[in-house]
């Protein structure tokens, strides 16, 4: 079993798509082990995306991220961080394929709806981001 981060973001959340997109993930046979509902500020944005803030697209990214509530919640399943992905499509909804959340609900590359960890090494330092260790583990299995 693996565990993954996933944020179901400001664009999303504010369009009420939260339990829609929830169930892709629980349809996938993917447990919820935490969850929260999270007003970042550009900063704190800025500090989960740190990897990316030399890129052209980070101060935007960062200013959309804190523009209304996220909601971040830890996925348990088999392989859940690739599932993860799978289902979420490509960053940019054009590239993503039929079916995945972000084709179907994302509304630019940047507004695309979802995050989830591309890695172990992400997990295991997203995941603590958002929660505390006992968090994840009292939740119900
Ligand atoms: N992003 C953007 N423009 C880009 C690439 C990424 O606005 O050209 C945003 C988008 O919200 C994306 C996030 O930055 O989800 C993180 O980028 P990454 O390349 O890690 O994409 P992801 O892993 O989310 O598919
Ligand atoms: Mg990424």
């Amino acid at each position: 079993m693996e565990r993954t981060l996933v944020i179901i973001k400001p664009d999303a959340f504010l369009r009420n798509l939260t339990g829609k997109i929830l169930a892709r993930f629980e349809e996938a046979g993917m447990r919820i082990r935490a969850a929260r509902v999270v007003r970042l500020t550009p900063e704190t944005a800025g500090l989960f995306y740190e990897v990316h803030k030399e890129r052209p697209f980070y101060a935007s990214l960062c200013a959309y991220m804190s523009s209304g509530p996220c909601f971040p919640l830890v996925l348990e399943g088999e392989n859940a961080i690739s599932r993860v992905r799978e289902i979420m499509g490509a960053t940019d909804p054009a590239e993503a394929a039929p079916g995945t959340i972000r084709a179907d609900f994302a509304e630019s590359k940047e507004r695309n709806s979802v995050h989830g960890s591309d890695s172990p090494e992400s997990a295991a330092k997203e995941i603590p981001f958002f929660f505390a260790d006992l968090e994840v583990a009292v939740t119900a299995r």
